[in-house]
């Protein structure tokens, strides 16, 4: 392969049999000095972050067409909530059903499902600490390889959900992914897509009613950011096993210089402005040693099931190395799942 790569470089186009000229489609006059690879086709990825549970059985065979090794599904999320507080039996609802779905799912499908369990914030939850007491016996169950998603949110469905409770939530889980030796994953607030400007809070593009944001909607993504690696570290939480997701460049600054957690990308839905733009300009300033892509893919919204896919290709078009880029949609995932 790399013979006849560097034999087209080389051509002279006066020796080609063809009627038609060649020069102008010859990379090294268009100053191409090295095509792409087309190992980048095979570059296998693993999604720290999706929803792929609730999701069709097409979208996930799109999941094993192109290349995905491994998902986890986060079975924290308010998505198929009552439009009312939470219970704890209702929470565990989301847990039991994703844990089913996954052994389903793993016998149908290539890659391997795995699961985040935890108490979100996007949803009021009450008597919420009945869930503390069999949360850790969840968390050490094999196919459970994170708690999450959680972290601190600036507006929640139905009614808010008071900071104290927040922080108490997520405390709580991070007490459990440290004494289990997990990864957790924490959702920071949403930005959205039409009104990039705008943090997502009152209704949504869905027509989901949002209840009056308990952060400030103008700094709410960074201030939510910084309270959760304050938790963390009255936790004693290692800073390597926590991910800040659904990240943005106004964070980038604050998780690489002032931290050592991860900053992940959730790169499939329409809720998230996040361009393969900003990944590469973050990987091209810091590194790739603790930048991580996701996609947070969910049956309920625009989604995309080819979207790590399409961003792997994307970001090597435009310039990342191909070790760079595996490092953050495989090398950095599998690390921090403890995936070796
Ligand atoms: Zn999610």
């Amino acid at each position: 392969m790399m013979v006849a790569v560097v034999r087209l470089l080389m051509a002279d186009p006066d020796t080609y049999p063809t009627q038609r000229p060649m020069g102008a489609f010859r990379n090294d006059e268009l100053g191409v000095e090295e095509p792409p690879s087309s190992a980048v086709t095979r570059m296998p990825w693993i999604d720290i972050h999706q929803h792929g549970h609730t999701m069709s059985w097409g979208d996930r065979e799109r999941f094993d067409l192109s290349g995905c090794e491994a998902a986890v599904f986060v079975a924290a999320a308010a998505h198929y909530a009552p439009y009312r507080p939470m219970r704890p039996e209702d929470v565990r609802f989301l847990w039991d059903d994703a844990i089913r779905r996954s052994h389903a799912i793993g016998r149908s499908h290539f890659f391997d499902p795995y699961l985040a369990i935890g108490i979100h914030t996007t949803g009021p939850k009450v008597d919420y600490e009945d869930l503390f007491d069999v949360l850790p016996e969840y968390a050490a169950l094999d196919e459970v390889v994170a708690l999450g998603e959680t972290g601190i949110s600036m507006t929640q469905y139905s009614e808010p959900m008071a900071i104290e409770d927040q922080e108490a939530v997520v405390r709580e889980q991070m007490r459990v992914a440290d004494d289990q030796d997990l990864p957790i994953l924490l959702h920071t607030p949403s930005v959205t897509k039409s009104e990039p400007d705008k943090w997502l809070t009152g209704k949504t593009e869905e027509g989901h009613d949002l209840a009056d944001p308990v952060l400030d909607p103008a700094t709410a993504k960074l201030d939510a950011t910084k309270m959760d690696v304050a938790l963390a570290d009255e936790v004693g939480l290692a800073h390597e096993q926590v991910v800040l997701d659904h990240a943005h460049p106004s964070m980038a600054e604050f998780v690489m210089e002032q931290t050592d957690c991860y900053l992940a990308f959730s790169i499939g839905q329409w809720i998230r402005t996040t361009t393969v733009e900003d990944v590469s300009a973050v990987i091209e300033e810091y590194g790739p040693e603790r930048v991580i892509l996701d996609t947070d893919v969910a049956g309920m919204y625009q989604t995309q099931p080819f979207a790590m896919k399409r961003a792997i290709l994307d970001l090597v078009r435009s310039g990342v190395e191909e070790e760079d880029v595996r490092k953050v949609v495989y090398e950095n995932p599998k690390e921090v799942l403890g995936l070796e």
